[in-house]
């Protein structure tokens, strides 16, 4: 079986692949050679943010690759401080020259932050809405998003969010939030795809992984990838970013998934911050 990554078809007529490479807690100083190295092993798809403080550095390893822009999928999202509309407008600019890039394939609202702004999500997608239109996002989306938020931008909005970025791992399964997303055409794009190393000393997840001949953490992150999520696990070790890519050559049968999924210890699972109260403005 080759190790190809699957191009998804987003719900505006986009692709993305459903692995890519995360970029959070990497220091700017070492993002450049970590996104490189991902670049060459295969990875076609980073995933940073304005808040994570190194858009600049990916921007400039996507450069020195050599691949051209159309090859790689590059997610940014919108910093928490910057949800009026005006403030959106001027940070996504400064996320497009950070990058150096005209375009993003994927712009997402970082935060709901519902107790934050008069409640107001919904006109911070509409700003999004404009990004899209004229091209400089591809597609859009939102992160961490909770049913009733969704709902909510389903009532008051044009667009559809391509993707709602969630936590999602063994631990915390999020069915509730992902099945409004596959109800309705959003794909789940699962954050902290390992819980940040967390899941890997489970003993059913090392019984898998023994039966299989496989690690921890390719069990883990085929468990998302048969489920149908996009995953971008995050490293800044060469062997693991190596390890994370060998996902599709190898299949996990219904026993398998079934034990995994039967881990989940619903919001006792989170390793984030719960997004109906999370309400960090950075200073
Ligand atoms: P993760 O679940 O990808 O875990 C990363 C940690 O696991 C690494 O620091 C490393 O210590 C360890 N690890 C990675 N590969 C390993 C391997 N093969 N073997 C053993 N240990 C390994 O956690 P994450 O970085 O929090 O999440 C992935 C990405 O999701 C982020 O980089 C970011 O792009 C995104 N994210 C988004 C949000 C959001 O609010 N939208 C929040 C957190 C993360």
């Amino acid at each position: 079986m080759a190790n190809t990554v699957p191009d998804i078809s987003l719900n505006d007529g986009n692709t993305i692949p459903q692995l890519g490479f995360g970029v959070y807690q990497i220091e700017p100083k070492d993002t450049a050679e970590a996104v490189g190295r991902a670049l060459e092993i295969g990875y076609r798809h980073i995933d940073t943010a304005e808040m994570y403080g190194n858009e600049a550095e990916v921007g400039e390893a996507v450069r020195a690759s050599g691949l051209d822009r159309g090859e790689v999928f590059v997610t940014s999202k919108l910093n928490n401080g910057f949800h009026r509309p005006q403030d959106a407008r001027r940070a996504f600019e400064s996320t497009l020259s950070a990058l150096k890039m005209d375009y993003v394939d994927l712009f997402l609202i970082h935060w709901p932050l519902p107790t934050r702004y008069d409640g107001d999500f919904v006109s911070t997608w509409k700003t999004l809405e404009e990004f899209q239109r004229d091209g400089r996002a591809r597609s859009i989306g939102v992160s961490n998003f909770q049913v009733p938020h969704l709902e909510r931008l389903a009532a008051e909005a044009d667009v559809v969010p391509a993707v709602n970025q969630i936590e999602v791992h063994p631990y915390l399964t999020n069915e509730q939030v992902r099945a409004y997303g596959s109800e309705h055409n959003i794909l789940t794009e699962a954050w902290s795809p390992i819980a940040q190393g967390r899941v890997l000393d489970d003993p059913t997840i090392v019984d898998v992984a023994e039966q299989v001949g496989r690690t921890p953490a390719q069990v883990v992150l085929r468990w998302h990838v048969q489920r149908g999520d996009i995953v971008f696990p995050k490293s800044t070790t060469p062997k693991r970013i190596e390890e994370n890519f060998q996902l599709f050559d190898f299949t996990l049968d219904d026993t398998a998934m079934e034990r995994i999924s039967r881990l989940d210890k619903g919001e006792a699972g989170r390793t984030g911050p719960s997004p109906d109260e999370f309400d960090y403005i950075p200073a």
